[in-house]
């Protein structure tokens, strides 16, 4: 192929880094953009549909979620459902399920119900159901086994029309095909895996992989975990360090849920309760999950990464603290051994059942799976200057033309949301234009907010959706 010159080079063609590519086309004067993806083709690691949990996270049912967290992914996530329906993708990329938090005992219901007030200004569709309406709306959250409607006090916060689940794959697609359309030179290029980024002796940077070289104005690394592995060799985010928490699913045989239930989240837990969805490639049977293990790998399922793990994680006391400060809660020690028995064979269901029957009292071990295959890695950031665990989303703007994103989730709720803050970056860097009337009017409700402005240094760390 030889020497490739680009504008802007995108490393990954993940839900991220295509979604950058189809702003960068449609909103933009950037001529030319290159996409480099080491696998055989588009989203086919976390962001591939079987990987996720295929849910548009709004934050009006995810109560992990504060008051300013659901703000901002509200903005975000209703920036995918309108591209969706601007192009059609109804019941094709994007779903509607009717979706609820279900509170169980007296203490949940009273949060609940708390939350609501809270939070009913900026969901105004939501309703509350009691035990009534779920019985009509959602009746396997109230029978027990033998029938009967279970002890316990329930109520539910929820909403019906709303587009809820997204296949993040097919919508990675559809954001390269529609950025073709553009006016604009766009290259993918797949098996390529990208070895090393470094600075040009002119101007931008020298991208290198196993046969070629590409030359780039501007690179935006959005490569999920391997986005700090990239950052670490060319000496940015040494600050940080990445601790990969695989979430694995359970399958039903047969569609038990008519939309999704989500649980009540405890505090003191860093990853989202467990929920019940509708999956769209298994015809609406329901996926539990995920589990949140810790694994000493950046890639489920794949070959190797075990030595990368250890080079991104840069174990050091700091990291230890950080390790230390989780540990040293009983919740979470409780919550990592659970988790870690969900995933042992044979056994796994046993110990499933239990938590899954908060959801469902009246499931039983023949009803669902171990779902084979299931599952991704959600990229965690540990922050070593603060020895921590980011709950969210991270950056490094190295304020030199070059990003690396590390994006756990929601992060394919907030891809476009993303992408539009790194374009904004990029068009300055550049001395670019950007075409933010036709952006609002396409891709935003009229409540348009502006973003703060990423910091760029060696370490910073743009942690904007933070928990
Ligand atoms: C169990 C689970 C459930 C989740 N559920 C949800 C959900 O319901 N809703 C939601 O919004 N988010 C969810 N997430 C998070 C979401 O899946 C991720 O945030 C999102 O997919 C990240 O997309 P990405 O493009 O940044 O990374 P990825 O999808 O991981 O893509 C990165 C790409 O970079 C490529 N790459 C890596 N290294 C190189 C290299 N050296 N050269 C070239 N290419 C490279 C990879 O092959 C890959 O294609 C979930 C995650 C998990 C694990």
């Amino acid at each position: 192929m030889g020497v490739k010159n680009f504008e802007v080079i995108i490393v990954g063609a993940g839900i991220s880094g295509t979604a950058l590519a189809y702003e960068l086309a449609r909103y933009t004067d950037i001529k030319s953009i290159g996409i480099i993806e080491k696998y055989e083709d588009i989203a086919t690691l976390n962001s591939c549909a079987s990987s996720n949990s295929q849910t548009i996270h709004v934050g009006d049912i995810e109560t992990n979620y504060t008051l300013q967290k659901a703000a901002i992914t509200k903005r975000t996530a209703k920036m995918v459902e309108k591209y969706c329906l601007r192009h059609h993708y109804q019941n094709e990329i994007i779903f509607s399920h009717q979706k609820m938090t279900l509170g169980v005992g007296t203490k949940e219901v009273e949060f609940l119900l708390h939350r609501y007030e809270e939070f009913s200004e900026l969901f105004p569709y939501l309703e509350v159901w009691n035990k009534e309406k779920l019985k009509e709306l959602e009746p396997r959250v109230v029978f027990d086994e033998e029938g009967n409607e279970r002890k316990e006090e329930i109520v539910a916060i929820g909403a019906k029309n709303q587009w809820t689940t997204v296949d993040y794959q097919k919508l990675s697609i559809s954001f390269i095909q529609n950025a073709k359309k553009e006016n604009v030179e766009l290259e993918l290029f797949l098996n390529t895996k990208v070895e090393s980024i470094e600075k040009s002796k002119k101007r931008g940077y020298v991208v290198k992989t196993k046969n070629n070289t590409f030359y780039a104005d501007f690179v935006v690394v959005d490569a999920g975990a391997h986005s700090l592995f990239l950052a670490h060799k060319m000496g940015f985010g040494l600050n940080l360090g990445c601790l990969p928490i695989a979430g694995s699913f359970y399958m039903t045989n047969e569609k038990i849920l008519n939309g999704k239930v989500y649980m009540i989240q405890n505090p003191k837990l860093p990853f989202a309760a467990l929920h019940g969805d509708p999956d769209v490639l298994a015809g609406g049977n329901t996926r539990f999950g995920p589990t949140a293990l810790m694994l000493p790998k950046l890639e489920r399922y794949k070959k190797g990464t075990f030595l990368d793990f250890f080079k991104t994680l840069r174990f050091d006391k700091n990291i230890a603290m950080a390790l230390w400060k989780l540990l040293k809660e009983r919740d979470i020690r409780g919550y990592i051994f659970k988790n870690f028995l969900f995933e042992l064979p044979f056994f796994n269901k046993y110990f499933f059942l239990k938590d899954a029957r908060k959801i469902v009292p009246s499931l039983k071990l023949d009803e669902f799976r171990y779902a084979k295959g299931f599952g991704g890695v959600r990229p965690q950031v540990l922050n070593k200057d603060e020895q921590r665990l980011l709950l969210g989303e991270a950056s490094v703007y190295t304020g030199e033309g070059l990003i690396f994103n590390m994006t756990p989730s929601p992060g394919a709720t907030s891809c476009l949301g993303n992408a539009e803050r790194d374009l904004k970056y990029i068009v300055k860097y550049l001395g670019k234009s950007f075409d933010e009337t036709k952006f609002k009017d396409e891709l935003t409700d009229g409540d348009y907010c502006v973003l703060p402005e990423p910091i760029a240094s060696q370490k910073a760390i743009v942690n904007l959706i933070r928990a």
